[in-house]
């Protein structure tokens, strides 16, 4: 027999474990099913801004992570085709590999190795279909399964679209420690775009972007070919800046496709329908040019469970026709508070991304003389926002 669960949320990841972790706060239980066998850290670092601080203090966590990351200060913006630096900007945000990880019993149990294949409508009811066959009963389904996700193909988006441009990142260790201020060093050239973040006294993070088709041939399998590559479209950068990418071993080169999801189609589409909805990448995958992405993850899971909090304020299970209506209202809130900040993440994003990589005469005049202090205030301004707490009240 199928089990019938109240809540489940489709993915262990940064939105779905704090929707998960902020529903326990108000002390709601949900399901959350996880593909992979168990918590895994995968990735180099993790830029948490000011908006993530927030998420993460309201949900609970906040005081315990920060002891935990290193503070960063600032961002300078460099050309290496002027060699201006364009902007410099003091700010109080903090770096470093970010985990969630709150414990199972914090979150209410998540089953791993369960991997949704596909999602049918029964009723009121959604029919979750696993890999291995196994089907679960939901009466709310929240996807948070990242950019190909089965929740957010069931509410009609499409594939997340590849824009053009692809990332290369890195990451390095130095036995003695390095010699870097705790700020962001980002610099743009010719159809590049590239900066470096020191997770703290031995450790640096780098990210490389640049113009591509969604398959980048050879390079793809040859992480040697790809350092060469990096190496040889720094232009005009400092020799101690230069010798991070020198350093850095092959194993620790990744190559990705960037991609997004279209602003307009986040304003026609269905973020929520009836009792399904979507958070995180699932909703909205942007490009990596804020080094946003995970932050505005940890908002959505905070105004979601506080949405549902509010439809669910005074019975923890769902029995009644009343109370569907009341969810169905509860997601059409969370949606209508995410759907403009989601819009603007991403048109953003992606067009800090394409005036600082773009490599036209004109543009590069602008970017250089004028627009490069508003693209970091930009950054800054998306870094700042307020998701409020969770209270339902
Ligand atoms: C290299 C790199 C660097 C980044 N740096 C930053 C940064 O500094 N700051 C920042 O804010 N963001 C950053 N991001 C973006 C950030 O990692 C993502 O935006 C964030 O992880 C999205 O959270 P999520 O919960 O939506 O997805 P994820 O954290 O990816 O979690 C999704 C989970 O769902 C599971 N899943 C997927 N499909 C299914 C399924 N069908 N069934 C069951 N489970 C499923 C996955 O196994 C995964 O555990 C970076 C991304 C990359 C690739």
């Amino acid at each position: 027999m199928e089990a019938v669960e109240d809540i489940v949320i489709v993915g262990a990841g940064i939105a779905g474990l704090t929707t998960a972790l902020g529903l326990h706060r108000l002390g709601i239980r949900s399901l959350v099913l996880e593909s992979f066998d168990g918590l895994r850290t995968t990735g180099f670092a993790f830029t948490t801004w000011t908006n993530a601080w927030r998420a993460l203090d309201a949900v609970g966590i906040g005081e315990s992570l920060r002891p935990r990351h290193n503070q960063l200060f600032g961002v300078q913006t460099v050309s290496t085709i002027s060699r201006i630096s364009t902007a410099e900007r003091q700010f109080n945000a903090t770096g470093k590999r970010l985990s969630i990880c709150p414990k199972p019993n914090q979150t209410g149990p998540i089953r791993y190795s369960s991997k949704v294949v596909s999602i049918e409508e029964s009723s009121h009811l959604k029919l979750v279909h696993l890999a291995d066959g196994s089907i679960l009963k939901a009466k709310v389904l929240i996807g948070c399964d990242r950019v190909n996700s089965a929740v957010a193909k069931w509410l009609g988006f499409r594939k997340p679209a590849f824009v053009g441009r692809s990332a290369i990142r890195g990451c390095v260790y130095y036995d003695h420690g390095h010699s870097f201020e705790p700020k962001l060093l980002q610099f743009f050239g010719e159809g590049v775009r590239f900066g470096f973040i020191p997770c703290d006294d031995k450790t640096i993070y780098w990210f490389f972007t640049f113009s591509s088709s969604s398959k980048n041939g050879e390079m793809e399998d040859s992480p040697d070919k790809m350092k060469q590559f990096v190496l040889g479209k720094l232009g005009e950068i400092p020799d101690n800046v230069r010798a991070i990418i020198q350093k850095t071993e092959l194993d620790n080169f990744t190559l990705s496709p960037l991609r997004f999801r279209p602003p307009w189609e986040i304003l026609r589409g269905n973020i929520s329908k009836n009792n399904v909805c979507v958070a995180g990448d699932a909703f909205h995958p942007m490009t990596p040019d804020l080094g946003q992405g995970g932050c505005p993850a940890l908002e959505d899971g905070i105004v979601l469970a506080r949405c549902l909090g509010k439809a669910l304020r005074d019975n923890q299970s769902i029995k009644s026709e009343e109370e569907y209506k009341r969810i169905e209202m509860g997601l059409q809130r969370y949606a209508k508070e995410r759907r403009w900040r989601a819009f603007e993440l991403i048109s953003t994003a992606y067009m800090v991304g394409y005036i600082q990589q773009s490599n036209g005469k004109v543009l590069t005049f602008l970017r250089d003389r004028v627009l490069a202090s508003f693209l970091a205030g930009k950054l800054l301004k998306m870094a700042s926002f307020d998701c409020g707490k969770l209270s339902a009240s």
